[in-house]
């Protein structure tokens, strides 16, 4: 079954199209600039060379049109869409197949998603339009989440607020973790009970996974919480947003913005949001990048007990996405951190980079640590696949 993934961001569009048996990808790419000068895709086919191709994009739906007619051009039919839809909320607890109500969902939970959950459901209009016989599956990245038990996903505000405003922990980046609990699970031969899962991009979350039930995340309403991201600040006081408000006269949107796009790792580092700079930077002496890279393995450890706690101990971590897959550094870091806890790494095995799941545990320690690809794209083919296969 060949199955189309569409991923909708507040201002690009990614897709791939991929056989959902074979995993093979036929094709990828990403709508860059949606709705700003400078608007391009990059493109890229099976063996093929990565293109740049400059086009006028001036929304998604613009943009997915554009793919359909790129990706018309293969000789590779199109079974099924799958599309990730940011925040799902209390309306896709799993993947759901698109009709008339679904996408009205979709729109519905929105304002708990702006920026991502309204380009996703233009997308969504475009390809029913586009292809009418193929069917559509929305998979939410919210709803592993759902799963979490109460006393961890509500938030200890006065319950009519919380009802009317629905206000709860949706987290983020579920549909990673729950690649990553699948990939884990394989990987050691279903010896894995409870799994902190650590997916580290430039946004970043923990999971905690106990034989599969997702019991809670980093993230909260919305993904700025928990981790020190590349430009988000993570878990800070809630008063400070109203200090910042009623002192520093800043408005609510000027509040979300700087907490959102210019603190993280930029912010303390003065330098970049991206790892590999501050890596750079730290290593020929700089301080602030020093002092970000400590933060960032400070906060990631305390989260991971955290996240243990959910299920009263844990007995492996998978390191994943930009900076877990690829950064021996911030993984070090962090398991020097929990050294007090009996988790240790192999140096030698944790600095070998390779795409495939790898075991990088020390001699005598207390839990496995994995590093572990993640393929979102192959989860939601995969639901795809499942719904309507
Ligand atoms: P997202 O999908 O959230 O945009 P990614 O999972 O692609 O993020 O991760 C991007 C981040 O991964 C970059 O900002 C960079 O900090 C980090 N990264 C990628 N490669 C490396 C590397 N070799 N060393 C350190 N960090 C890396």
């Amino acid at each position: 079954m060949n199955v189309l993934v569409i991923n909708a961001g507040s201002s690009s569009l990614k897709y791939q199209l991929l056989n959902v048996e074979t995993r093979e990808v036929y094709a990828k790419g990403n709508c860059e600039r949606i709705g700003i000068d400078g608007a391009f895709i990059g493109h890229e086919e099976m063996g093929g060379e990565k293109q740049k191709l400059v086009c006028e994009l001036p929304n998604h739906k613009v943009a997915a049109e554009h793919v359909f007619e790129i990706l018309s051009k293969l000789d590779v039919k199109i079974d099924g869409i799958g599309h990730r839809v940011v925040q799902g909320a209390w309306r896709f607890p799993e993947s759901k197949v698109v009709t008339d109500e679904t996408l009205g969902w979709v729109r519905e939970v929105a304002p708990l998603a702006p920026l991502h959950n309204y380009a996703e459901a233009d997308v969504i209009d475009e390809c029913r339009a586009r292809l009418p016989e193929v069917g559509n599956v929305v998979v939410a990245d919210s709803a592993f989440h759902m799963q979490i038990p109460e006393v961890a996903h509500r938030y200890a505000l006065p319950r009519d607020v919380v009802d009317k405003f629905h206000i709860r922990k949706y987290g983020a980046h579920g549909t990673s973790h729950r690649y990553i609990w699948r990939a884990t699970d394989h990987f050691t031969n279903h010896e894995t009970h409870k799994l902190v899962s650590c997916h580290l991009g430039s946004g970043a979350s923990l999971c905690a996974i106990q034989d599969g039930h997702d019991m809670d995340t980093t993230m909260g309403l919305t993904p700025l919480d928990g981790l020190i991201m590349g430009t988000r600040c993570g878990t800070i006081d809630p008063a400070t947003v109203c200090y910042l408000e009623r002192e520093g006269g800043y408005t609510a949107d000027e509040v979300d913005t700087m907490m959102n796009k210019q603190s993280g790792l930029l912010a303390v580092s003065g330098v970049s949001s991206d790892s590999r700079d501050i890596e750079e930077k730290a290593d020929a002496g700089d301080a602030n990048c020093k002092l970000a890279l400590e933060m960032f393995s400070y906060r990631a450890a305390q989260l991971i007990c955290e996240m243990a706690q959910a299920m009263e101990g844990f007995d492996t971590m998978a390191f994943s996405a930009g900076i877990g897959e690829n950064s021996a550094t911030n993984r070090a870091n962090i398991v020097r951190r929990l050294g007090w806890l009996g988790v240790k790494i192999d140096d030698e095995k944790n600095s070998v980079r390779s795409d495939e799941v790898r075991d990088i545990t020390g001699e005598g320690s207390s839990v496995r640590v994995l590093v572990v690809p993640t393929d979102e794209e192959y989860m939601i083919a995969l639901d795809v696949k499942d719904l309507l296969g």
